[in-house]
């Protein structure tokens, strides 16, 4: 039995890692979330955690009044999260949060040479240079929990060196609109997913099809492989989660219902495959399967996230600085939807190029990106 640590575990894919946990009947050691504190209760006391990390120090104050009555500690801030993040009986850290503040928790985790399970795709964006320099360094496994990159993983098991990677977007909510009909979609319409069920921020994304640029570039970290050689293929069933090509022009997909207790699951038992508990797939239930290009010219945030990563530097950054807060104020409706993409392509184009940057660069880089978002678009609409 392993111990086991999640970060972000009150959101969509903590609590399905959850229940995954429970039912290999592994041992989950500490978990972290933000501001949830009725769920980390529940979710402490059910699995005698011993520890718990709240990123919010008022949340924390009122988790440890919560569970005075058990052992549970309950930690607070970036400091908690990569503490919990390094626990020295901890075995792997599944990392679940959304968004940047992902990064220094993963690092953590790697430099106390953990196992990491990641599923906190910005962490590459933002720093994937850094992030893979270190994983090497310690010798540290990153098993890719995202569904397209799991996919992918699983493809090129015991196979020779990919030549391309195929992959699938499922197109979102708005597929085949264009930018007229897009102009004004509201937060409750995009929050509406065809096939999967997520959390809000990466439903969004989904829609402006900026998940799949931000996935382009987890791809280029995770398997060393140039942006030029993935190809994007519009997939509307979400059940082909991502192929891979090789030299002999062969190609090997991994299909599957779009459930994310598969990826989880595999991530956690990888190299073995044991039962899940999700539906099985029935091929002839779905009788055809599409596949189409994607739409660059209506759906603006794809194209800026291949030109970010083809920039190099701190470009992938300031592409995802500029998209979290974006995503923030379309949900506020301060912005409308179409300017999501218009806002990332921007903040890609004024990037200059760094080749060489540390951890502080991109926290600093990071940061003016979200100060530059918020200073021009927070008020004018
Ligand atoms: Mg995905």
């Amino acid at each position: 039995m392993r111990n086991i640590c999640i970060l972000g575990s009150t959101g969509s894919i903590g609590t399905q890692s959850l229940e995954v946990i429970e039912a290999l009947g592994e041992r989950v050691l500490a978990i972290a979330g933000n501001r949830n504190i009725g769920l980390l209760e529940r979710q402490a006391r059910k699995f005698g955690v011993g520890y718990v990390a709240c990123f919010e120090e008022d949340c924390a104050k009122a988790l440890r009044i919560k569970l005075k009555d058990t052992h549970t500690r309950v930690l607070s801030g970036m400091q908690g999260l990569c503490e919990i993040a390094s626990l020295p009986q901890c075995d792997l850290v599944l990392n679940s949060v959304v968004g940047m503040v992902g990064l220094l928790p993963t690092l953590a985790a790697i430099n106390a040479q953990k196992t990491v399970a990641l599923a906190n795709k910005e962490t590459l964006v933002a720093g994937g240079a850094l992030v893979m320099e270190a994983a090497r360094a310690n010798g540290v496994a990153i098993l890719p929990v995202d569904s397209e990159h799991s996919a992918i993983f699983q493809c090129m098991q015991g196979q020779q060196p990919i030549q391309k990677i195929l992959l699938t977007a499922s197109g979102g909510p708005f597929f085949g609109k264009t930018k007229g009909e897009l102009a004004n979609i509201t937060p409750a319409q995009a929050l509406k997913h065809p096939n999967w069920s997520m959390g809000a921020k990466i439903t969004i994304d989904s829609a402006t099809l900026m998940n799949k640029g931000l996935e382009v570039i987890e791809a280029v970290w995770l398997f060393g492989i140039k942006p030029q050689n993935i190809e994007i293929v519009v997939h509307r069933e979400s059940v082909v989660h991502s192929l891979v090509e090789f030299e002999d022009y062969s190609v090997i997909g991994q299909l599957g219902v779009p459930d994310m207790k598969i990826p989880i699951q595999y991530a956690l038992t990888y190299p073995k495959r044991l039962p899940c508990a999700v539906k099985r797939l029935s091929l002839t239930d779905y009788g055809t399967l599409h596949f189409d290009k994607p739409d660059y010219e209506t759906f603006q945030a794809l194209g800026a996230c291949i030109q970010a990563i083809g920039a190099g530097g701190l470009a992938p950054c300031a592409a995802n600085a500029a998209n979290e807060v974006a995503v923030e104020l379309f949900l506020q409706e301060k912005i409308p939807f179409l300017k999501i993409g218009e806002i990332v392509a921007e903040a890609v184009i004024q990037q200059k190029n760094a080749d060489k940057y540390s951890i502080d660069d991109i926290l600093q880089n990071d940061l003016q990106v979200r100060q530059w978002v918020r200073a021009h678009y927070e008020t004018n609409r």
